[in-house]
């Protein structure tokens, strides 16, 4: 039987070529290299290489190999955070990751904010000159985002607090301004179209300093120690070392971010376009302003998602459950860069048939 495609946003369709570069890494030993070795050092320097190429990250900032996004919220929650931080949130995964800092940093304030609200860059309660705001560009629960643009206004209104952002499901899909914020991170499952268990953390020489400054030093991923390997392009412990291999493949074949972003532009129309005509399912965020580009959210009625998503499957199609409170009330559809041409246009071709039987033959 042939095998569904999966428009699941994380884990999601992988990169076509995967089963080729995992038998390259076999064949050329690297499933079994030292992590402390010549090779894996090379291959670290020329995966940072490519990502800064490819996603337009500035060369200044520095690279870190985590296991997950979940890793790099409790990265940020120990090692950058001194007592203040500044969460904004719509959706569960920037609840969770306030949720999990105010465990280890019990100053942590929470401000959750309408799904079809720009985010208000005014309302911190500025009782510190200094903390870490949070924000989750991409929110992969109820497919809204933060622009380029406000995540920019953000820094100007905040010159001295770090700016964490949270791009795990838009990081190698869509163009991100990386010099508007400090922190940066995601893993690889969705936009990169790699297989789960990694995760990459950028940072800003004023996260890096920060960092130091701090110098928290009570984990094995402290980020002072992971600096410190950094330095010599090593890590604190034996990483994925497949996942960054694979991750290194994937980029070299992979087009600049702004031919990827057009790409995805495209698809996302031809999405809006099929929604915005049917009766019983609608884009769940209307302002288009604060809605995803790479994590389309339509909701309908409970019975309408359930009819769906079964025909969708018949069709050899898997939509992705909606998440946390739109269960059962919304599917979601990845609009991720390792989709086939083809695969969309199957799907457009499903939704076109579902939606108005009648004008097909
Ligand atoms: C998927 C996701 C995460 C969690 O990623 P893990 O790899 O499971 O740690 C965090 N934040 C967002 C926005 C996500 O989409």
């Amino acid at each position: 039987m042939k095998k569904a495609i999966s428009f699941y946003p994380g884990p999601s369709r992988v990169d076509h070529r995967i089963p080729m570069y995992v038998r390259d890494a076999y064949d050329n030993g690297i499933l079994s290299i030292n992590h402390r070795s010549e090779t894996f050092v090379k291959m670290y320097s020329q995966t940072v290489d490519l990502l800064k190429e490819k996603l337009d990250i500035p060369e200044e900032y520095s690279v870190f190999f985590t296991s997950s996004a979940t890793e790099c919220w409790e990265i940020i929650s120990q090692s950058l955070i001194h007592t203040n931080s500044y969460h904004f949130y719509n959706g569960a995964f920037g609840k969770k990751w306030f949720e999990y800092t105010k465990k280890l940093k019990p100053y942590a304030i929470g401000y959750e904010f309408d799904l079809e609200q720009e985010l208000k860059t005014g309302e911190l309660d500025l009782s510190s000159e200094e903390g870490v705001i949070c924000i989750t560009q991409n929110e992969t629960s109820n497919g809204t985002h933060v622009d380029n643009g406000r995540i920019g206004k953000l820094r100007k209104k905040y010159p001295k607090h770090l700016i964490a952002v949270d791009a795990t499901s838009s990081m190698a899909g869509i163009h991100l301004d990386f010099s508007q914020a400090d922190v940066w991170y995601a893993s690889v499952q969705k936009c990169f179209g790699l297989p789960a268990g990694l995760g990459v953390l950028i940072c800003s020489p004023t996260a890096i300093d920060t960092a130091k400054k701090l110098n928290e030093n009570k984990h094995y991923n402290s980020l002072s120690f992971m600096i410190d390997m950094e330095a010599v392009r090593q890590t604190t412990y034996t990483p994925n070392v497949l996942g960054i291999y694979l991750l290194m493949r994937v980029l070299k074949r992979r087009k600049h971010i702004e031919k990827v972003e057009k790409k995805l532009h495209k698809r996302l129309k031809m999405y809006e376009e099929i929604f915005s005509e049917d009766e019983r399912f609608s884009f769940l965020v209307k302002n288009k302003k604060v809605r995803s580009e790479t994590v389309v959210v339509v909701k309908g009625s409970k019975e309408d998602i359930i009819s769906v998503k079964e025909k969708a499957s018949e069709a050899g199609l898997i939509l992705g459950n909606g998440y946390g409170p739109y269960k059962e009330t919304t599917f979601r559809i990845a609009n991720f860069p390792a989709l086939e041409k083809q695969e969309v246009k199957k799907l457009l071709k499903f939704f076109k048939k579902y939606f108005q039987p009648e004008k097909q033959e």
